[in-house]
């Protein structure tokens, strides 16, 4: 196995290097204490709208989406530099990342031609932002026991029902929705996928805050809501396997979340942070933590090559993606204790401090790390599905 580059992909490399290092604006990296992939008010979601759409029009947008759709039409190697190259400059999420890494790749797969063209170019652009309604109150890991209603009613389908955990949706244009289109069918099997916009009368959306004080993401509530038979997103019915094909995409890119940035940041803090009458850097015993955190983020890097291999070969995203997620998530978890201990009570103060200038990531993100091992399902659920899909053990 070559794990170098090859002399064309350094050049990428090297290319979209020096573009953010010409256009990327130090402010924006660190414009949000909260450090979240959605923006923590409008005026910030704006400024990183019109980030996107500037690098949009350089074509560093949809690096591995097809040309004709207004992507660069590179391949996925392109793609995994590009998010290495984006982590290290410490750009901020895109804020129509839900549509460029879930939807607009289940809109691909799944879209009539006229549904590509309307829905997959704004994606890119910045013009039109997603969100995904998937989850209920009674309806999470046990996804298909959803209970959101759409009623045929000639050329239109009648929706009604709550969705709950929807990421964005307060700046959102679209969503995605799952609901019960044949309630006398196998649950699996009465399920359709539609794309319904945000601004159609009868959807109301309210907040829910998370414990960082972030206003993250939403109920929303469909009550009559007239969605055109156009937006129905693949067959009627078929709406599982559709949900499939975005949860997959959900795993693969949650996953590919690599926590390096944040273990550099947390050397950084080592080498600054007193302790004991020196800097904690200068004790081995955290020294080594560190540095296996590094090793678990290069094992990270590695197990997304494995499922690199897969998709490159032409395959889907497929169970493998749940080792990804399960992975990533767990060791950005590991990686924010390790930041608690090394702060100490300095952890829990949510302003600059003299020992810890950016005391306010380190607080928002110690709080908030454990949403990863929830959110595109939990971590139960993942190693049910390693388990079960991966390794053929019989159901539990
Ligand atoms: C930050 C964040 C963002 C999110 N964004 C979105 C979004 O944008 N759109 C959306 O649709 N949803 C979103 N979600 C919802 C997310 O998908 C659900 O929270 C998740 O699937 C779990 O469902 P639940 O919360 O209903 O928990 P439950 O399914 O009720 O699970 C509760 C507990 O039981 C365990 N459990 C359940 N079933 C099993 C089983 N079979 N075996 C073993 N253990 C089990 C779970 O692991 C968990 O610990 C988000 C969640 C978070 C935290």
């Amino acid at each position: 196995m070559n794990f170098e580059w090859g002399p064309e992909h350094e050049a990428f490399r090297k290319e979209f290097r020096a573009w953010l290092a010409a256009n990327l604006a130090p402010e924006l990296c660190l414009d949000d204490p909260a450090d979240d992939r959605v923006a923590s008010d409008r005026e910030t979601f704006e400024r990183r709208r019109a980030w996107q759409k500037q690098m949009h029009a350089a074509g560093w947008v949809g690096i591995a989406w097809p040309a004709e759709y207004g992507g660069r039409g590179a391949g996925l190697i392109e793609r995994i530099i590009w998010d290495e190259e984006y982590a290290a400059a410490r750009a901020p999420v895109l804020p129509g990342n839900m549509g460029l890494n879930l939807i607009g790749p289940t809109i691909i797969q799944w879209g009539t031609d006229a549904q590509k063209s309307r829905y997959l170019p704004p994606i890119l652009s910045g013009d039109e932002v997603w969100a995904q309604g998937f989850s209920e109150p009674g309806a999470g890991s046990d996804l298909a026991g959803l209970q959101t209603r759409a009623v045929e009613q000639g050329d239109q389908f009648l929706l009604n029902g709550q969705k709950v955990w929807t990421s964005g949706a307060h700046f959102a244009h679209w969503i995605i929705v799952l609901a019960r289109t044949n309630p006398d069918a196998p649950k699996h099997q009465g399920i359709s996928c539609f794309l319904v916009p945000m601004d159609s009368p009868g959807i109301t959306v309210r907040p829910l805050v998370l414990l960082t004080g972030h206003r993250h993401f939403n109920e929303v509530f469909f009550s009559d809501v007239a969605v055109p038979r156009a937006n129905l997103l693949g067959p009627l019915n078929q709406g599982w396997k559709v949900s499939t094909t975005t949860l997959m995409h959900e795993r693969h890119s949650s996953g590919a979340r690599n926590p390096l940035g944040q273990v550099a940041r947390l050397v950084a803090l080592a080498r600054s942070v007193p302790h004991d009458g020196g800097t904690a850097w200068e004790n081995p015993v955290i020294r080594q933590r560190l540095a296996q955190l590094v090793i678990d983020c290069e094992a990270l890097k590695y197990t997304r090559f494995r499922n690199l291999t897969r998709m490159i070969r032409g395959e889907p995203p497929g169970p493998e993606g749940s080792i990804l997620k399960l992975s990533g998530s767990e060791l950005g978890v590991r990686v924010s204790d390790a930041a608690g201990e090394l702060l100490g009570m300095h952890a829990l103060v949510n302003a600059p401090t003299e020992f810890v200038p950016d005391a306010p990531r380190w607080f928002n993100r110690l709080l908030a790390a454990r949403q990863y091992t929830i959110s595109a399902g939990t971590s139960e659920i993942q190693r049910n599905i390693i388990g079960e899909r991966v390794l053929g053990l019989p159901k539990g």
